[in-house]
């Protein structure tokens, strides 16, 4: 069995094949190791069954919604375990077209747990394998807090194993998880606790976002407590009750922790190539995703950088094309990255957040519009949707984006080229509307917030 390579991947999800892919494009010999189902996270346990599960919330609204159009349905049920044996078999069929698509490009595929043994080899199972080149995209694990009762808590992971749903959930944090698990669950019945440690969830997001979501959210009736930090976690008969450092008490069915992610690297066997990692155990990269050691390199969650599967899948391209495609320049620009939460309506956002803009330019001027799509004109329960366009300097470079409402999640995508592009407001101004749409408000936004 081959033993030298020029390239081995550590890790088969997002970051990974498509550095192995890319590379072995360019005729090189290709190694990639994974220990578990190919297409990592993303595939598996995130963007692709979390996504179902979102679709899932919308057509349980939308059956609501068409109420108002005059649609009689008959008590519509969810048949939970049919919904996830379909998702499951998505996946299965998911991780069988990428092992097809790796070995038809020539890599080769080697199940196991990978860790360092030396510079340049990497030991697999049985074997040990070498390479001048070795990228380390071995992701990220959900995060569980230290205190006592945590194990009664579950993750991310877990809730896609569930085969049938609580009456009740406890979501703890306040990031893009929290948001969405708890957003589509409500939807589909469950009753909801959202607890936040800030006042709103999505801090690091614009605060008009998070403040928006959370107004809709109780419109939707979840129940949100912010200033929550948990302090213990403890089993009283069928429920699960939490309790805060001030003395507050929920309870639920079941809990969930969200409360972020940390990189797989323990076990790695980094310190057998002198590479250190960070406190929260992510590896430190330079623009070109070089780590600390030479020939080793790192992209995706395993980094502090986004982690988004798209950002991981561009690094991975960008890398491979610089080491084995003779673009020495080639990298990725991590600014401007768009990204959209699947909440409850979604959120768009793409650059500077106000907040951002105001810390980095001094001053910005904001285009705000709030409104209700068109959709929802026939029914009594009209959530709103609202929009910021941020722009800055002597050009007025639209600098940030964000919006949360129906449709955020399709729209964002084509402002983010308009933004890559350095569209200024007259840009967006000079732009004829489509109508009617949402997204037309972009255009025909007319008045700066004084
Ligand atoms: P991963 O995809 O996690 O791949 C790492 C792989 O390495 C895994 O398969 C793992 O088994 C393997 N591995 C780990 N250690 C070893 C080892 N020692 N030896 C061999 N193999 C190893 N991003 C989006 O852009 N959009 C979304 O909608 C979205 N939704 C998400 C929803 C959830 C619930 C979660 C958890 C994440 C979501 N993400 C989303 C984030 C996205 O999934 C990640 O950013 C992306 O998967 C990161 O890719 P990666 O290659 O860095 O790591
Ligand atoms: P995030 O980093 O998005 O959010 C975690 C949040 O939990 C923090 O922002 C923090 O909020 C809160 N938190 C942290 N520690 C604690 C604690 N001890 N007690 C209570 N709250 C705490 O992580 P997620 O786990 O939600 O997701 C991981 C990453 O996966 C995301 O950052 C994102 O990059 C990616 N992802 C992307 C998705 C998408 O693209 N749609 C969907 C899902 C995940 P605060 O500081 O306000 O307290």
């Amino acid at each position: 069995m081959q033993t030298e390579f020029d390239f081995l991947v550590l890790g088969g999800g997002s970051g990974g094949i498509a550095a192995a892919r890319r590379a072995a494009s360019y005729g090189a010999r290709v190694a990639l190791i994974e220990r578990q189902r190919l297409g990592g996270t993303c595939v598996n346990v995130g963007c692709v069954p979390k996504k179902v599960m979102w679709n899932a919330a919308q057509l349980q609204e939308a059956m609501i919604e068409a109420q108002a159009y005059g649609f009689r349905l008959q008590q519509p049920w969810l048949d939970f375990s049919a919904l996830k044996q379909s998702r499951d078999a998505y996946v299965a069929r998911l991780n069988e077209i990428y092992r097809s698509n790796l070995l038809k490009d020539g890599i080769e595929i080697v199940e196991a747990s990978a860790r360092f043994v030396a510079p340049g080899v990497v030991e697999a199972g049985q074997r040990q394998l070498r390479a001048p080149h070795i990228l380390i995209a071995v992701g990220a694990k959900p995060e569980r807090p230290e205190l006592k009762g945590a194990e009664l808590g579950e993750s991310s992971d877990d809730f896609f194993t569930w085969t049938e749903l609580p009456k009740s959930l406890m979501v703890v944090g306040a990031g893009y998880i929290a948001v969405e698990l708890a957003g589509a669950l409500q939807a589909l019945g469950v009753k909801v606790t959202l607890l936040t440690r800030g006042e709103f969830p999505l801090r690091h997001f614009d605060a008009m976002l998070g403040a928006e979501l959370a107004a809709e959210y109780r419109r939707k009736g979840m129940q949100l407590e912010g200033s929550f930090t948990p302090l213990r976690l403890w089993r009283d008969g069928g429920e699960l009750r939490l309790e805060s450092n001030s003395g507050k008490v929920y309870g639920a069915e079941k809990l969930l922790w969200a409360i972020g992610r940390r990189p797989n690297t323990s076990g790695l066997g980094l310190e057998t190539i002198g590479l250190q990692c960070d406190p929260k155990g992510g590896i430190a990269v330079d623009a070109f995703q070089n780590a600390q050691s030479a020939g080793v390199y790192a992209v995706g969650d395993v980094t502090n950088g986004p982690a988004l599967t798209p950002v991981a899948i561009a690094a991975g391209r960008r890398l491979a094309d610089r080491l084995f495609g003779g673009q020495s320049d080639a990298r990725l620009e991590y600014d401007l990255i768009p990204t959209v939460v699947f909440s409850d309506p979604p959120i768009g956002a793409v650059g500077l957040s106000e907040q951002e803009a105001l810390a980095k330019y001094g001053a910005a001027t904001v285009y705000e519009s709030r409104f209700i799509n068109m959709y929802y004109a026939l029914q009594s329960e009209k959530p709103v949707t609202r929009m910021k366009l941020i722009c800055c300097g002597d050009e007025q470079r639209v600098v940030g984006l964000q919006v949360i409402g129906r449709g955020a999640d399709e729209m964002t995508q084509g402002f983010a080229v308009a933004l890559r592009m350095g569209a200024r407001k007259v840009d967006f101004d000079r732009t004829i509307a489509i109508h009617p749409t949402a997204a037309e408000e972009f255009v025909t936004m007319r008045n700066a917030r004084s």
